[in-house]
């Protein structure tokens, strides 16, 4: 069976979806390993790193021959019209947009499993990236935070005086927020939180961050949140309103899958804030928790910076393509048997993260939405 894991094509993308330290594992699975030249250099792999073990160092023409490839962002349809017929494809897949490229995976009878589907269920835990990522990008945020702030996080008693801590607050305390809170805890502020989830109210308070409680509750189906009504959305702002007001740093991660962002903090909010006070959305690229943010962009509000970082992940690469490269390998796993590629679709983890198999949508809402 020929893996093949080219270099990322996506610009700012630089994570790659195998790491030299897995080789080993995958020579056991019994698979030839095709890489494109330099994919992992930016992640910190060069070619060198790559070599002793099995893999060809190819060029992308030659992935025509691959059986399965290994990806990290969505495929162009151009990449999609480059893989070999049937063959699988494993990566994002973005299943809630990008339609031609879907209808190109249908059109050349792509097996694509999306990592965005993967089930949230004990057994694929180990090749959930999305939370994978999404703990990498709650950390990050937080440097990020710290790094545009006038202020000093941790509280300093010092000749000089006593510093206070900065306070933080985390909207949406799901694997992001929840890593948000414990990175924000470790370089000493103070911390406060909030979701809509019941679960999270623990889960904040175990990492030492103070639960906001707003009245609100939405759990959703899957464990997941729903949306609010219009009444749950302006009464949840008024309670945050207040927090967020005296907060030196925001930190926003509220999403609900295949959903664009809940707005939660307007216009009005940002106004409120005190200036040099720094929100940090993590939501952006699916529209974004506050009013204020333009993805990848620092907007400066009277004072208050506003920044909603695109692929916030790919600045941590190295780490992060470890996780992933982990992630895809654990989901090989599931399909090669003795050196053998068996498609079981009576597995749970198998049946829900396909997007496209033999020219059909499998996936049911992105069927639903392109017929
Ligand atoms: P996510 O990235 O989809 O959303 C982030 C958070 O935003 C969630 O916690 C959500 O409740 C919250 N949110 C949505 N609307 C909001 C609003 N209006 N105000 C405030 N917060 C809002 O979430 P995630 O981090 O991927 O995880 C969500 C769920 O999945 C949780 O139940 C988590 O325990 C579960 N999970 C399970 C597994 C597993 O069992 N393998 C793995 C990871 C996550």
């Amino acid at each position: 069976i020929k893996v093949a894991v080219p270099k990322e094509s996506q610009p700012g993308e630089r994570r790659v979806a195998l790491v030299p330290s897995l080789f080993k594992q995958m020579e056991k699975l019994g698979v030839e390993l095709l890489l494109e030249k330099g994919a992992g250099v930016e992640s910190g792999f060069d070619d060198d790193a790559y070599e002793g073990v099995k893999a060809v160092t190819a060029s992308s023409k030659a992935f025509k021959s691959a059986d399965i490839m290994l990806k990290v962002q969505p495929p162009t349809v151009e990449e999609v019209g480059k893989l070999k017929q049937g063959s699988i494809l494993m990566g994002f897949m973005a299943p809630h947009e990008g339609d031609t490229r879907i209808k190109e995976l249908v059109k050349r009878k792509i097996t694509s499993f999306s990592m965005e589907l993967v089930p949230r269920i004990t057994r694929a835990q180990a090749i959930d990236a999305l939370s994978s990522q999404a703990s990498i990008a709650g950390y990050k945020s937080v440097l990020l935070a710290a790094n545009i702030s006038p202020r000093l996080f941790p509280m300093l008693t010092t000749a000089a005086g006593t510093i206070k801590p900065s306070r933080v607050v985390v909207v949406g305390a799901g694997v992001a927020g929840l890593q948000a809170i414990a990175t924000a805890k470790r370089l000493g502020a103070v911390v406060e939180a909030y979701d809509v989830r019941s679960a999270t109210k623990e889960q904040v308070e175990s990492l030492g961050g103070k639960f906001i409680d707003t009245g609100v509750k939405a759990d959703g189906e899957g464990g997941y949140a729903r949306e609010l009504t219009k009444e749950e959305q302006a009464q949840q702002a008024k309670v945050l309103a207040d927090h967020i007001a005296k907060a030196d740093a925001v930190i926003t991660t509220a999403a609900i899958p295949g959903r664009p962002a809940p707005k939660i903090i307007d216009t009005a909010t940002v106004e409120r804030m005190k200036r040099g006070a720094v929100v940090i959305d993590l939501a952006a690229e699916t529209g974004g928790n506050c009013e204020v943010t333009q993805a990848g962009k620092e907007v400066d509000h009277n004072g208050v910076i506003v920044y909603g970082p695109k692929n916030v992940v790919s600045a941590l690469c190295q780490h992060a393509s470890e996780m992933y490269a982990r992630n895809l390998y654990n989901l090989l796993t599931l399909i090669i048997k003795d050196g053998e590629l068996v498609l079981d679709w009576e597995d749970q983890v198998l049946r829900d993260s396909c997007l496209t198999h033999d020219g059909e949508i499998k996936h049911g809402a992105t069927r639903e939405r392109l017929e």
